[in-house]
């Protein structure tokens, strides 16, 4: 499973500057590129690298201007060149996404979804229509998961949530100027103030004169429960609910109705970290920091290959031996994907001293691929369909493995409007699709 997108646009009079800082603060949401479109000159110029946004892109190429959309990028699809960063122009337009547009193999040969919303848009624009409407015709024929931010030379930004809402999108302003982001964290972590979630199946335009906000469809919304357990920044609030409460609930609720009989709670850092301190306050055993992340290692699920996953997990974790020596340690999780990382934790706990490893994880059974913006490996590779929780406790070498169930975790984040489609194969799509194609198309 593997991180997708962040976006961040702005229009004002602090555009290319806000941008590439509102970039780095969504640096979680992906590290392979970075980019930023903005208008100069009547025409739309893109700076773009590989690598981290203080890599990628350096401020002193990047033009001054009002108008300007920036992406940092996971390759959901795609590979991971230069060419397939975001965001995409033609001159006249650019685009900068966060989900997968599920069908656009159906729409003909575009290499990744990216191209084909550049393509369509830029085809219904030349044929006359205008941007909005053309921007409308996008959510009319388009699937899956999409926070799209549109560029035009004409001086606005279009910004279009999916109809399921799969993916954040937030509207916040920033002194003068107008702000489209990812997430809201970014916003008040910049000094700006948040305006409200854009809806989904909402379309906004940033002009200079503000906001103008359209709903354009309507269905049942469906936001990934991923980005409340693992994608989001703790500090992020998505529609409305705060991600670092959900967390520290997802925690409580897994101590009381799975409970184990340990000296210990460890987080498995960093992003569970509040569903182990909930499992702490709820069950009165002390929480230990006994593992450490390196700093330098960025997470292994956003890694591009297995290899590169495989060396960043060698040097992810230590170890502190004396927190966890003749300790029986409950090993708390966000996830368990393959189980690589789990397995090389029990592991090193057992050899640095602990006598039992119970792994309590803070979401369901991930046994399906994700075809809505993140990046899952096939389904024969996720542990979860071992069989029981018996067996994957076994293949990870611990003493038990349990999970949440799904109405546990729907409670623990206070909303039944989640896609739940990896944890039990029922995909909210717009069309029907023949899976097995949709794993080969997307699945690694
Ligand atoms: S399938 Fe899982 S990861 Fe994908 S959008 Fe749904 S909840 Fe999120």
């Amino acid at each position: 499973m593997k991180e997708h997108c962040g976006v961040f646009g702005v229009v004002g009079p602090d555009s290319t500057r806000l941008t590439y800082e509102g970039l780095k603060l969504l640096q979680h949401r992906g590290q392979e590129s970075a980019g930023i479109s903005w208008i100069e000159n009547g025409k739309i110029k893109t700076s773009k690298g590989l690598g981290l946004v203080g890599e990628a892109l350096n401020p002193g190429d990047i033009g001054i201007s009002s108008f300007s959309i920036g992406h940092v990028r996971y390759s959901t699809t795609g590979a991971t060149t230069l060419q397939e960063a975001q965001p995409l122009d033609d001159g006249e337009i650019s685009v900068s996404f966060n989900g997968t547009i599920t069908n656009h193999f159906k729409f003909g040969r575009y290499s990744t979804d990216t191209e084909f919303i550049l393509g369509f848009l830029s085809k219904e624009i030349s044929s006359g229509r205008s941007l909005e409407s053309s921007a409308k015709a996008f959510m009319d024929v388009a699937d899956g998961a999409f926070s799209l931010l549109i560029l035009s030379v004409s001086g606005e930004i279009v910004a279009l949530r999916d109809p399921r809402g799969f993916r954040p999108l937030v509207l916040g302003e920033i002194g003068e100027n107008k702000v489209i982001a990812s997430e809201d964290s970014a916003i008040r972590q910049l000094g700006g103030r948040v305006v409200g979630s854009v809806h989904p199946g909402e379309m906004v335009i940033l002009n200079e004169r503000g906001f103008y906000r359209e709903k354009v469809h309507t269905l049942q919304t469906t936001t990934c429960s991923f980005e409340y357990i693992y994608f989001s920044r703790p500090d992020s609030e998505i529609d409305g609910i705060s991600v670092y409460t959900s967390r520290i609930k997802l925690g409580e609720i897994l101590a009381e109705h799975h409970p184990a009989k340990g000296d210990i709670v460890v987080p498995v850092p960093d992003s569970s970290r509040p569903i182990a301190l909930g499992f702490s306050r709820a069950s009165g055993i002390p929480l230990e920091e006994a593992l450490v992340r390196t700093v330098t290692s960025k997470r292994s699920f956003i890694m591009p290959s297995n290899e590169a996953r495989n060396d960043v997990l060698k040097e992810k974790f230590g170890v502190v031996e004396s927190a966890i020596n003749e300790k029986r340690v409950i090993l708390v999780d966000d996830s368990i994907v393959r189980g690589n990382t789990m397995k090389r934790l029990v592991t090193s706990l057992k050899s640095a001293g602990a006598k039992e490893v119970h792994v309590r994880i803070g979401s369901p059974m991930i046994k399906y691929p994700c075809y809505m913006g993140i990046d899952f490996p096939k389904r024969s590779e996720l542990i979860g369909n071992l069989g029981s929780e018996a067996m994957i406790a076994r293949e990870i070498g611990a003493d038990s493995v349990e999970y949440l169930s799904v109405n546990e975790m729907e409670q623990a984040i206070g909303r039944t409007t989640l896609c739940k489609a990896c944890f039990t194969g029922y995909y909210p799509l717009k069309g029907r699709y023949d899976l097995s194609n949709l794993e080969s198309v997307f699945a690694r």
